[in-house]
């Protein structure tokens, strides 16, 4: 095997997953082409409903229905914990059942998600030692007493406060904050290799968002391993990701490393959203205030399907004849920089 494929984690190729709803077929995703290698943060950045949440679900074999995985492969190079080779099994998760044992051992033991509201991935009704603990039991066949003892110290690594007492705590009496810090601390019991994090500090406040991308950083060290992490929020992207992925209508339409993204975007979206960060120069000049650029237009209805570029009505560049009629392919204008734009074809 090449060396550079010795560190590849996921490869996901030509996905496609649809919802076929009675008003007409939602193509959530389609036609995702991505590769992320170990110990890297990928950031996914996009507005909501472009199917960035739906790829992690698809990656997890948990889309609801009526979801589907219409085509694609999924492929994740699982190598074993034990250290025991370097050697990764191919395992091609869209060909796995949804409700089998091969997907639960890889869930939550190989690939963990945080979501982005921890009430939803914790249970109400069980204290949050016993979550961790299930996890713990479920994938690494130890006792109730070393499970236990292994959820208060990685409680303790999510620098949650006296774990000792918060082990035996129901989720609603921990504040937002803490909360994330529990599920982080339940995501990574089992030491994945590869962290799923959807939006996980969307609904807390800047000091707690700044406090747990510090933490997640952290034990990615601590760890080695990947992080996907999913946003709208390009600042956030800034901070930790390595490379980004920006993903338009159910498609990736460019990718590149951080730095790219932000010093030289191709794709008239990426520029769009780039357009509409604030910038501090513009809010401490004294001068006229400046309204900030945004992307006109709404994402089209989620039934519809464009035929050419799927961005054409909204994007400044459009070129009619062109955008409208044949839709643009993967190129790469430069090394290790792709886009999806008949302005680079
Ligand atoms: Fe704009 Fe055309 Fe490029 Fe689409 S293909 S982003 S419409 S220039």
């Amino acid at each position: 095997m090449p060396e550079q494929d010795q560190n590849l984690l996921l490869e996901i190729k030509g996905l496609r997953t649809y919802f076929h709803l009675a008003e007409g077929v939602v193509h959530a995703v389609d036609g995702v082409d991505l590769k992320m290698h170990r110990k890297e943060t990928l950031g996914i950045v996009g507005e909501s409903g472009c199917g960035k949440s739906i790829s992690a679900y698809s990656m997890l074999r948990l889309v609801p229905p009526p979801g589907k995985i219409e085509a694609g492969e999924i492929l994740f190079y699982k190598t074993p914990k034990d250290g025991s080779t370097n050697q990764a099994e191919i395992v091609n998760l869209t060909k796995l059942d949804p409700n089998g044992s091969e997907i639960r051992n890889i869930r939550g033991n190989y690939i963990s998600m945080v979501f982005q509201e921890p009430m939803t991935a914790m249970s109400p009704v069980r204290t949050v030692g016993q979550q961790i603990m299930e996890a713990i039991i479920l994938h690494q066949k130890v006792s109730k007493e070393e499970a236990r003892k292994q959820t208060i110290e990685m409680l303790r690594r999510v620098r949650m406060s006296n774990p000792e007492r918060v082990i035996d705590d129901y989720p609603f009496q921990l504040s937002g904050g803490m909360r994330q810090r529990a599920v982080i601390a339940m995501a990574l019991c089992c030491r994945p290799s590869l962290l799923i994090a959807d939006e996980p500090t969307t609904a807390l406040d800047v000091t707690t968002e700044a406090q747990i991308l510090n933490l997640m950083r952290d034990l990615q060290d601590e760890f080695g391993m990947a992080i996907m992490y999913i946003t709208h929020n390009l600042g956030v992207i800034a901070e930790m990701a390595d490379n980004v992925a920006v993903m338009y209508m159910g498609r990736v339409v460019e990718q590149a490393d951080v730095s790219t993204i932000f010093y030289n975007p191709l794709h008239p979206y990426t520029q769009g959203l780039h357009q509409s960060i604030p910038q501090l120069k513009d809010a401490l000049s004294r001068k006229e205030h400046k309204r900030l650029d945004v992307i006109k237009g709404m994402v089209p209805d989620p039934y519809s399907r464009l035929k050419g570029c799927p961005f054409h009505p909204r994007c400044p560049k459009f070129i009619a004849g062109v955008c409208d009629e044949v839709e643009p392919r993967m190129v790469e204008p430069e090394p290790g920089h792709t886009v999806k734009c008949h302005l680079y074809g």
